[in-house]
């Protein structure tokens, strides 16, 4: 009976049990014969077994120990966790974030491309896009009816958001800026310092917070604060917040000494370049001589506020001797923008057609610039984050930024549609440069 009971109940059992004891005897062949193998090996050459045991004991703790290696190679970190065994990018120090995509060239168009980049690396303006309050500013009653800046802001996006290595086109924004602005139309190379002041207007006139502007009675000519109210009653956008500052300009009449003050807004200052005059008198504009003359930023701002005078068919009317007179006339800054364009005027009209090629050291960090108000205040210091460089002549040139990643610190040429790593900032090419107030780079 205990035969028929172990059937009957081995019927149910029986299967499994089968396959139990073939699965031991599979176990028994196996390890019998790996421990053979491992017996015989040892006998042979310990050294290779112990060194094995050893390798599978330190991974073995390595891995239940949930350890991480962090690999450094090249300046990018890249970590290992154990119980993964893969790469842990959570700890990847390289920030994806700023602009790092070039511009393709539509025919000509690197003095657009050389500005947009620098635009697209002023922080302010990029967040205002990034952000679409834009959209609650837009003037319809503006020349493009707010349809430059929404152009311009979905550019902003895309060239921001663009995590692609290849470059992207301008084309959309080269279409509005030309129905704009028609004289950008065509193939011709243009001047990018002209069309900085065309595109910020166009985007000024777009989102000027002023729809009607009202009409006014009296003059605040003499006036710094009064003017510059009536300015901003009138021209009221995230352009004027960032690029305007103010100009005193001060006229003396050499005959009764009598000082007549106007005050002007101003959203780049064009500082003229210092031309070396041989001691015979002939301008030495050559460029052998003066690519190696290294000029201060500070000599190019004395000679903008040095005193000229204005006589022959340039004498002005004077207020107090109610007749035309000799008069010096004198330019200062009063009023310093939170975004400082400068342009250096090295196409100059007295340079006799030739480019002014002259190496001026311009500081990434401008410091105390009461020197150069005429108010004389110690305001906040400028840190450099964009140049447009000019590499050619009068009639042709090639134009290139190079600019600041507001999030790495890291500074890259773009070369219309070729991005690198920038090394020499600031040389004898550099002809358009932004400086943004240190208060107003932090975000
Ligand atoms: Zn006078």
């Amino acid at each position: 009976m205990p035969k028929k009971r172990y059937r009957v109940k081995g019927h149910a059992h029986g299967a499994y049990d089968k396959h139990f004891i073939t699965f031991l005897t599979f176990l028994h062949h196996t390890f019998r014969d790996i421990s053979t193998l491992f017996l015989e090996t040892w006998e042979t050459s310990p050294v290779i077994v112990g060194t094995l045991l050893i390798a599978f004991l330190l991974t073995y703790l390595f891995y239940s120990s949930n350890a991480r290696i962090k690999v450094r190679i090249h300046q990018k970190t890249a970590t290992y966790k154990a119980n993964s065994w893969s790469c842990d990018k959570s700890d990847d120090v390289e920030d994806k974030r700023g602009v790092r995509v070039g511009l393709n060239n539509l025919g000509n168009t690197c003095f657009m491309n050389a500005v947009l980049q620098c635009l697209c690396h002023t922080q302010p303006l990029v967040d205002y896009c990034i952000r679409g309050t834009y959209l609650s500013d837009i003037n319809h009653r503006s020349p493009t009816h707010g349809d430059l800046v929404k152009v311009f802001a979905e550019f902003v996006k895309k060239i921001s958001d663009s995590n692609s290595r290849g470059a992207i086109s301008p084309y959309q924004l080269r279409t509005e800026v030309q129905r704009y602005a028609p004289r950008f139309s065509g193939d011709n190379q243009q001047d990018a310092q002209e069309f900085l002041r065309y595109l910020l207007q166009g985007i000024h006139d777009d989102i000027n917070r002023v729809k009607c502007k009202p009409s006014f009675k009296g003059d605040y000519g003499g006036d710094a604060f009064k003017t510059w109210r009536r300015y901003r009653d009138t021209d009221d956008s995230l352009i004027v917040d960032l690029f305007a500052g103010q100009l005193k300009s001060t006229l003396k009449c050499m005959t009764c000494n009598n000082d007549s003050i106007t005050y002007d807004p101003f959203w780049d200052l064009s500082l003229p370049v210092p031309e070396l005059e041989s001691s015979d008198g002939n301008n030495m504009c050559c460029n052998n001589i003066l690519d190696t003359e290294i000029l201060l930023l500070r000599q190019c701002f004395n000679l903008f506020s040095s005193p000229e005078i204005l006589d022959g068919s340039n004498k002005t009317f004077c207020e107090a001797c109610k007749k035309k007179s000799r008069s010096s006339k004198k330019i200062e800054v009063n009023k310093f923008p939170r975004v400082l364009v400068i342009h250096l005027k090295r196409f100059s009209a007295s340079s006799y057609g030739q480019k002014l090629n002259m190496m001026i050291d311009c500081p990434q960090v401008l410091g105390n610039m009461s020197e150069f108000s005429a108010q004389n205040s110690i305001g906040d210091s400028y840190v450099l984050y964009g140049v447009v460089d000019h590499d050619g002549s009068n009639n042709s040139g090639h134009y290139i930024a190079k600019c600041r990643n507001p999030y790495t610190k890291e500074w890259h040429e773009f070369n219309d549609s070729r991005v690198s790593k920038a090394t020499n900032i600031v040389t004898s090419k550099s002809y358009i440069l932004f400086y943004i107030q240190e208060s107003s780079s932090q975000f």
